[in-house]
């Protein structure tokens, strides 16, 4: 037989065997060696073309911009002098010591570029299974994960296996995303202040209009204006926060336009009605961007929970739920104890692991990676959440954001249309990457090597 023909045959078996579930994705690569005689380097090669096929057998898309580079494995390196042992990318041929300067020597031991890779080149795609959710969306998502060293994918994936055992995630999901954007004022007198709330509580109902005219394109409408009074050293400040709802794009962009003109406007009518303020501008702080609060408005909320009953805990899962309960309670609170707002564990990880495979904005996740987690019980069920209260994304390549063929690629593969699944999605993954860990360190699994 000649080598492209076992290739081919082999590639068959193995999704075969995937299909059937009797072989974990993760585990092509060991299974290669092993059963059919693939030796390393080669295997990883031919693992990823396994989970490639397999993943567009499952969803009926086609890979086509995430490519599986021609070596796709890391090699280590020695450099002698630091006693130092490099990890390099196959295709990397700046073979110095970037520490020492030395030349470093190929050892004859090589590993996967991430775990579960299915492609790229510069940034390394894992898969980490599949998920069902139900409740606000009823839909099974491919998950794709640019995650970097570790072994979250692996995680997210046992995690999904066992949460699709039970019947899939129960996802809850807001239908708009918010955008929010603020003015600021400074006045000298208590007096000036509240003419001015006055003033602009009344022009209002006519600059909301204007502004909804300036979101027209992503269908943006102003949803709240908050006024917050604040004191500081003789000064009397006034924030006057705006918010505006988005279906299916994130909206920064125009609400800060829309907010830009009602600045002007309202500088316009304070000065006709004679009311004095010191200064009037752009207020980023109060508006949240950026910045970790529980009161951040920005994005869409999302929370993810399963219902386990005791006894399927203990059967199925094998861990004490008492104890369970017990891990999730600790963890909480040692995060409470070192101040945190928000619990944010796992989540920290795979909500930028998902931002990097679609590549949407917002660049950065900081916002929408802020997480809760929730551990109740009722009657007999075990009720384990995450909530995720900021998720931002812009689902369509557009004016606010391009998005490059490899991201709308992975979107389609994922299978998310709108960005409400893809809130979905991602709190599906969180809940499931958080469970597996909850999981693993209840049952004194982890970090007892
Ligand atoms: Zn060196």
């Amino acid at each position: 037989m000649s080598n492209q023909k076992k290739e081919h045959r082999v590639i068959r078996e193995c999704i075969k065997e995937l299909r059937a579930g009797n072989l974990p994705p993760w585990k092509l690569e060991n299974e290669l060696l092993s059963k059919y005689g693939v030796n390393e380097p080669e295997n990883f090669r031919t693992a990823a073309i396994c989970r490639q096929r397999f993943i567009e057998e499952k969803t009926g898309e086609k890979f086509k911009y995430i490519t599986i580079s021609e070596k796709p494995f890391k090699i280590n390196y020695l450099c002698r002098k630091d006693k130092f042992i490099w990890a390099l990318d196959a295709r990397d041929s700046f073979l110095k010591c970037s520490l020492c300067g030395s030349k470093v020597e190929a050892l004859d031991q090589y590993g996967p570029l991430v775990e579960n890779y299915i492609g790229g080149s510069e940034n390394y795609y894992s898969y980490a299974g599949r998920i069902k959710v139900k409740g606000d969306i009823e839909k099974e998502f491919t998950n794709l994960l640019v995650y970097g060293t570790g072994l979250g994918p692996i995680g997210v994936t046992r995690g999904c296996f066992k949460i699709n055992k039970l019947g899939g995630a129960i996802v809850r999901v807001s239908e708009y995303g918010r955008a929010a954007r603020c003015n600021g004022y400074i006045f000298k007198s208590e007096k000036w202040r509240s003419q001015a709330i006055d003033l602009i509580k009344t022009i209002l109902p006519r600059i909301k209009v204007e502004m909804n005219k300036k979101m027209v394109e992503f269908s943006g409408k102003v949803s709240t204006v908050e006024f917050k009074r604040v004191e500081s050293q003789g000064d009397f400040i006034l924030y006057v926060d705006y918010t505006a709802d988005f279906k299916n794009f994130r909206g920064h962009g125009d609400i800060s336009k829309a907010v830009g003109y009602a600045k002007k406007e309202i500088e316009i009518q304070l000065r006709k009605a004679g009311i004095e303020y010191e200064l009037s501008v752009i207020a980023q702080g109060y508006d949240g961007d950026l910045k970790p609060s529980p009161q951040n408005k920005r994005g869409r909320y999302a929370s993810a929970e399963i219902r386990v009953s005791r006894t399927v805990f203990k059967r199925l899962l094998k861990v004490d739920p008492q104890k369970f309960i017990s891990f999730i309670k600790i963890d909480k609170i040692g995060a409470q104890e070192l101040g945190c707002q928000f619990y944010s564990g796992m989540g920290g990880e795979i909500i930028p692991a998902i931002y990097r495979a679609v590549q949407v904005n917002p660049r950065s996740p900081l916002v929408s990676s802020f997480q809760n987690i929730y551990i109740e019980t009722e009657n007999n069920d075990v009720v384990y959440r995450v909530e995720l209260p900021n998720i931002e994304v812009g689902i369509a390549s557009s004016r606010e954001g391009l998005i490059p063929p490899g991201g709308r690629e992975a979107l389609r593969i994922m299978g998310v249309n709108t960005a409400r699944e893809f809130a979905a999605a991602v709190a599906a993954q969180v809940l499931a990457g958080e469970f597996n860990l909850a999981l693993e360190i209840s049952r004194e699994k982890l970090y007892s090597s």
